[in-house]
């Protein structure tokens, strides 16, 4: 296709390659589960990797192949691997990289069920977990083990809003043959490109500002090299967590406006950044395009923009954070993040309720902590909900 050497913003439109041949401008929905084969031979060779057709949607599909590789273009990777969720990719990677015995360094505050997995399932099967603070490379140095086989790190990370350098890990990393993976749904490859810092494997929920629009639940795995695609893709077909070709088809379409939107978006979180550190009733605010982010230069240094993601402390703590949710009136109560909608939740209250006390501040979730995902209404209005949801907390 000749796009290797286009700008970012043709390749979210362009990206993909696959041709329709009856020419239609946009890659069709090959809703199908199964492709004939030309002849006996023609299937035979399918199946040996001779020929490159199609043979079945879960090991493969049109439509699906249109997403995966215009997500590898888009992470300046060697393939992309297409998962039916974001914990379908996570559990993909986890399960390729650890075997009985085995050992994870895993950032402390990760997304909840991708340390919920390995702090619940994995255990079962004697995988071990060391979830550390990984903005400290001297805790992530001291975690690594002689068994250690994968360093799964989330930066920006959820909901902390804490960065790690990826390419100083990186570099530990190979320096001990471990392969690194991030979970790259924060930034998603708009504002950040870890396979270009040195990790060697990147992943997404594309139900987040990959898709942008929630209406879908979606995941992407995408490597920097063969070896490591040939290791993982095989684990997603036999695991069974692919995509459906309506839904590739959906995240396709989303992600051609990629760009744009969280231009707005990030655009419109500055701003509302600045209004939250102003304001009298809010303790912290953390952003990393804030200069009071404790890893505000290590941001600017590895993104190529701080996103549209803010959490802030509450002066009222949980009860003020409890209010606060039931005066919304624009935003929308709600978990997710990444879509054209500002979204706010409290997670001391709602989704890590269940949680211990000590469960929630090693997940660096304190009472007072409120989520918000900037969207792209008009930045005023916005504001001015956020403005009067506070005040009487
Ligand atoms: C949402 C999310 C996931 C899980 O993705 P699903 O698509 O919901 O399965 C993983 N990591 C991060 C950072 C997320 O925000």
């Amino acid at each position: 296709m000749g796009l290797k050497n286009t700008g970012f913003n043709s390749k979210l439109i362009h990206s993909g390659g696959i041709k329709d041949p009856l020419g239609s401008a946009v890659t069709p929905i090959y809703q199908t589960s199964t492709f004939s084969f030309k002849s006996a031979k023609h299937g035979s060779q399918c199946f040996s990797g001779e020929s490159d057709g199609y043979i079945y949607t879960r090991i493969g599909n049109p439509t699906i192949l249109d997403l995966e590789r215009t997500m590898a273009d888009l992470e300046n990777g060697f393939g992309g691997i297409a998962t039916s969720s974001g914990m379908g990719a996570v559990n993909t990677v986890y399960l390729t990289y650890l075997s009985s015995g085995d050992h994870v360094v895993c950032t402390e505050a990760v997304y909840g069920p991708s340390r919920g997995v390995l702090e619940n399932v994995y255990p079962k099967f004697g995988i071990e977990a060391s979830f550390v603070n990984t903005s400290e490379l001297k805790a992530v140095k001291e975690a690594i083990q002689p068994n250690t086989k994968l360093i799964f790190l989330e930066s920006p990370a959820n909901p902390t809003m804490q960065i790690t350098d990826v390419v100083a890990v990186s570099e530990l990393a190979h320096k001990n043959n471990i392969p690194v993976c991030i979970d790259n749904t924060f930034a998603s490859p708009y504002l950040q490109k870890p396979l270009d810092l040195g990790a060697d494997i990147v992943l997404h929920s594309m139900t987040k500002f990959i898709n942008g629009h929630a209406d879908i639940v979606a995941g992407m795995i995408v490597t920097k090299t063969e070896e490591d695609f040939k290791k993982l893709r095989p684990m997603m077909v036999n695991l069974g967590c692919n995509m459906d070709p309506n839904q590739a088809f959906l995240t396709r379409r989303g992600l051609k406006t990629l760009s744009i939107r969280i231009d707005k978006a990030q655009e419109n979180c500055i701003k509302v950044a600045d209004y939250l550190e102003s304001h009298p009733k809010v303790a912290w605010v953390k952003f990393p395009g804030l200069k009071s982010h404790p890893q505000y230069e290590l941001a600017k240094k590895q993104m190529s923009g701080p996103g549209a993601m803010i959490s802030f402390g509450l002066n009222g703590g949980y009860k003020a954070g409890e209010k606060m949710m039931n005066n919304v009136q624009l935003a929308l109560l709600a978990v997710s993040l990444g879509g054209i909608e500002t979204l706010i939740q409290h997670p001391a209250s709602m989704t890590h309720s269940k949680l211990t006390i000590a469960g929630k501040l090693k997940a660096g979730i304190t009472d007072d902590l409120v989520r918000l995902s900037v969207g792209i209404e008009d930045v005023e209005d916005i504001i001015n909900d956020l403005d009067q949801a506070l005040k009487d907390v």
